[in-house]
């Protein structure tokens, strides 16, 4: 009897003498991508809502400088706390003047942009930014993007799982639906002057490479807003572990005031360790690499869940978990929170740090093996 979980190649839903060849029609690429819900570890148990949703999956919506898709909770029902848009941009093409109801943290994924806002005492923000770093506009607050000479991808988060692209509040969709005399009257224009107005929303749009950073700034008589909007996470000095590294930017290095995250590599071989968050969900982006989350709901319910660059993944509050490297390069993800601190509770930590009779008592281990866990937290071990 054949009950490998890989067999010829072609992987099946059987181990360890259970399950059985699949036969019939079957998506086999999805099955290839996904073999811990095909044949899950014999510890998974129980039914648990879906944590996983891959951008690919996702309507992608083209326009003429560019496109853009999305994961909310329409696609992944759990994802309340937080939604995401996978943006790309051409040289010089414009993600128009807008605004919306939730704040915006932004990571650059490739190329680089301009990013501009004002705030509500007028006070403006324009900085290029590049891959590896970050942007936060706060909820209401006006912003564009353009890409710069090569292009940009970027992912946005927004800090309520059913915030959706298609319903920001953009200025030529706001003009259009005013009329021009108002218009004329509130700018100081004449109404002829404003033939040329869009009939409807721009969105996405082409447009020129904006020159020098220095030559497109404005002079604000209010001056520029107090905490810049852009933070370099790249250029921060990471903490090292053994399996891998760690950048955190949250509220104590970070303007963002409503969004904490974390850039996670996880080396081959190594793991994310067990790990809960003590506040708030978990929103999981992956960059690059192929890897594994198991999640346990107590209970004993647990589920496991592949992960490779473009898909998206979720923890509930309080959920244990951990996240495996299962491929040949860095396992590289973004867990981020709807909170303003980075926060998670080590599995290791938490025992090292109680009487080691306790551990060895409930876990029938001896205490040696308990004393020799390290006290201090090691997000990524090998
Ligand atoms: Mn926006
Ligand atoms: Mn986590």
């Amino acid at each position: 009897m054949i009950t490998d979980r890989v067999h010829n190649g072609i992987p099946q839903p059987q181990r360890d003498g259970k399950g059985g060849i699949d036969t019939g029609p079957r998506n086999i690429e999805l099955d290839r991508q996904n073999p811990d819900l095909l044949a899950p570890p014999a510890t998974d148990r129980g039914t648990l809502p879906n944590m996983k949703f891959s951008f690919s999956m996702a309507h992608t919506r083209i326009e003429e400088g560019g496109w853009t898709r999305e994961v909310t909770q329409r696609e992944l029902p759990i994802a309340t706390t937080l939604a995401g848009v996978d943006m790309k941009l051409n040289p010089g093409a414009y993600r128009e003047m807008h605004w919306h109801k939730q704040s915006e943290w932004g990571y650059v994924l490739e190329g680089s942009c301009r990013i501009g806002a004002v705030d509500h005492e007028g006070r403006n923000f324009l900085e290029d930014v590049e891959q590896g770093d970050l942007w936060f506009f706060p909820k209401g607050i006006p912003h564009h993007i353009q890409a710069l000479s090569e292009g940009v991808e970027f992912l946005l988060v927004f800090d309520d799982g059913e915030f959706s692209e298609n319903s920001t509040f953009m200025i030529s969709d706001f003009f259009a639906h005013t009329p021009k005399n108002v218009l004329a009257k509130n700018f100081g224009w004449r109404p002829e002057q404003l033939n040329d107005l869009p009939e409807r929303e721009k969105y996405i749009f082409q447009g020129q490479v904006p020159g020098a950073l220095g030559g497109d700034r404005v002079f604000s008589p209010t001056g520029d807003v107090p905490r810049t909007f852009k933070h370099k996470l790249l250029t921060q000095k990471p903490m090292e572990f053994a399996g891998g590294r760690v950048r955190i930017a949250d509220c104590s290095n970070f303007a963002a005031t409503t969004i904490s995250a974390a850039l996670v590599e996880i080396e081959p071989g190594g793991i994310r360790e067990l790990h809960w968050h003590p506040t708030n969900d978990e929103w999981q982006y992956y960059i690059s690499g192929f890897g594994r989350m198991g999640v346990f709901a107590s209970s004993g319910l647990n589920r496991t869940f592949d992960f490779r660059a473009g898909d998206v993944g979720y923890v509930p509050f309080a959920f244990g978990h951990y996240i495996e490297n299962l491929s040949t390069e860095t396992l590289k993800f973004l867990e981020m929170f709807r909170d303003p601190s980075f926060q998670d509770v080590s599995a290791a930590q938490w025992m090292a740090n109680t009487p080691a009779q306790v551990s060895a008592d409930t876990l029938n281990l001896p205490r040696s093996m308990i004393e020799a866990l390290p006290k201090d937290k090691r997000p990524v071990v090998a």
